[in-house]
């Protein structure tokens, strides 16, 4: 294997070297002789091998011991800056330009063992189910197209209106009228021809009306709307056939996210049975939310970042990048104050009567 140095920028300071990564922070190494910024200026020059590592610093007059370079490399890789020259790039000159920004950041979380390449193999191969590509779901299609997800299923019985048009953006006016899945495939399949769409029209009734849909499956993102326990619906279905699930809404003034890891996380009915004291004005208020009906207040801004977040959240459980951010807890971001975030974890029930549904999994190690 061949050692490749990430994008990075460092400087001597005294006997520390400061090296900078990610812009956002620095690191600070003890380099008293200076090996270690011999070590990134060869790696810097070309990825090498552990061979070509020690002749090319011995070409600077550096002499390392085995053990140094050992534990100097394996230093770099545990900062994160450094990964396997091979895992950057597929190989393939059209994938690798068509993927030229995801490779890029996946190249962020990548190391040693962990390629860029195999990160981009795992969306490549994903069958992701959308539920609604109506608000938050047309950008969320948007953006799984962009990272290009192999398969998608997309569900809906909405037709394309004129009232879309805050936020919809699949849609042109000649859609009006038409089938939201069918013309949010014909914009996929525009888009990127690789990205195989299948479409199903269907209005959802019950957690039963999904669980056709959840064959093969690996993640299951949106949110339906229409009835006030559409969202239980979809959790019992994604937990039942053990598929993550990463849904989120808005209200009038906050936008909210959250994923199911099923089994492993607390689920949606987890969190609907930790509701308030029945009789108290909190048990009331929260069914008055959950029975409410708002005229859809959705614009452009609020929808994009809903589809944002889950299709981030999701890519998470695609390709473990990062562990998931949402399990079992809501993220909020409040529009009263510019978006400001926070997380509210909840409990998993142990007597969760939907979570005793999940198929047995063993956790990753
Ligand atoms: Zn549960």
């Amino acid at each position: 294997m061949r050692v490749a140095l990430k994008e990075c920028s460092w400087q001597t300071v005294g006997e520390d070297l400061v090296v900078v990564f990610d812009p956002r922070e620095s690191i600070t190494l003890a380099d008293p002789e200076g090996k270690v910024e011999a070590l990134l200026s060869v790696l810097h020059e070309s990825p090498r091998s552990t061979p070509g590592l020690r002749t090319a610093l011995a070409a600077r007059g550096v002499t390392v011991t085995d053990e140094e370079l050992e534990s100097g490399l394996a230093g770099l890789a545990g900062l994160g800056l450094v990964e396997c020259e091979q895992g950057r790039f597929t190989g393939d000159p059209a994938v690798d330009e068509r993927h030229f920004s995801n490779l890029a950041f996946f190249g962020t979380f990548s190391d040693l063992d962990r390629h860029r390449t195999e990160f981009l193999s795992r969306v490549r191969d994903a069958h992701v189910l959308v539920l609604g590509v109506g608000g938050g779901g047309s950008s969320l299609v948007q953006c799984l197209a962009g990272l290009g997800a192999g398969r998608l299923t997309l569900l809906d019985h909405d037709r394309v209106e004129t009232r879309n048009f805050a936020r919809q953006f699949l849609y042109r006016h000649e859609d009006v009228g038409r089938s939201k899945v069918e013309r949010a495939a014909a914009w996929v399949r525009a888009y990127d021809p690789d990205i195989e769409v299948r479409t199903v029209d269907r209005w959802v009734a019950g957690p039963e009306d999904l669980t056709d849909l959840t064959d093969g499956v690996d993640l299951m993102v949106g949110g339906l709307d229409g009835h006030p326990d559409a969202g239980l619906w979809v959790n019992e279905a994604a937990v039942r056939a053990g598929v993550p699930l990463v849904v989120g809404g808005a209200t009038r003034t906050l936008l909210s996210y959250m994923s199911v890891d099923p089994g492993m996380s607390a689920c949606l009915a987890c969190e609907f049975s930790q509701r308030p004291e029945e009789g108290t004005g909190a048990a009331a208020a929260e069914d008055l939310v959950h029975g409410m009906r708002t005229t859809n207040p959705l614009i452009g801004p609020v929808a994009m970042q809903i589809g944002s977040l889950i299709a981030l959240e999701g890519l998470r459980y695609l390709t473990g990048f990062q562990q998931p951010l949402a399990a079992g807890a809501r993220i909020r971001l409040d529009l009263r104050e510019g978006m400001a975030g926070s997380r509210i974890p909840f409990n998993k029930d142990p007597d969760c009567p939907v979570c005793a549904l999940a198929p047995v999994r063993v956790p990753a190690a």
